[in-house]
């Protein structure tokens, strides 16, 4: 059923963009350079075929497969291929979808929206600011407060638990008191 959908993604160059931009060429602001990027080779040895060809080739897991899709350990969701940080725990919501769905992101330059025609429809991809690693699709169905569906293949994230804290945290020998309102619990 799918094996079409492969062949025309397998495209070297850049994606045909459907977008004028108006300007004169050159000045274009396609953001098709990522201030991280990493070979196919390194990615192909570091990352599950899955991973892969989720976020290189823009692939989509099958539902209800992915590890993250009913995760609910507190923590910090990161890209799988540059690890930035995209979504924290607290803003996961079960949607039903079959994938993980956020309705917040961490910081919102950390995603990049980008009009999607393929398969007939216009979806919203977002892709991993840092590398252009593809993430999923945002829809507009979310819960309240922001009323958005972050709709996140668990192939694009890694996940870090919140208790594992960097060591470090009783700094010692610190010239002078302290003063006595720093708690040393947490
Ligand atoms: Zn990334």
């Amino acid at each position: 059923m799918s094996g079409f959908n492969l062949l025309h993604l397998v495209t070297k160059s850049q994606p045909v963009k459907l977008k004028a931009c108006g300007l004169p060429s050159g000045t274009c602001h396609t953001k098709k350079t990522w201030p991280k990027s990493f070979s196919p080779e390194e990615l192909r040895k570091r990352l599950t075929p899955m991973q892969y060809h989720v976020t290189q080739e823009k692939g989509t897991e099958s539902a209800f497969r992915g590890e993250y899709t009913d995760h609910k350990e507190e923590g910090t969701y990161r890209c799988v291929v540059c690890g930035a940080p995209l979504f924290m725990s607290d803003k996961k919501f079960d949607s039903g979808s079959g994938w993980p769905s956020f309705f917040d992101l961490i910081k919102e330059e950390s995603i990049t929206l980008t009009d999607d025609f393929s398969y007939g429809m216009h979806r919203v991809e977002t892709s991993c600011s840092q590398c252009g690693a593809h993430l999923g699709h945002l829809f507009d169905d979310g819960p309240q407060p922001t009323g958005k569906r972050f709709c996140i293949n668990s192939a694009s994230l890694n996940f870090q638990p919140k208790n594992v804290a960097p060591e470090g945290a009783e700094p010692s020998g610190a010239t002078g008191q302290s003063s006595s309102s720093s708690k040393s619990e947490l």
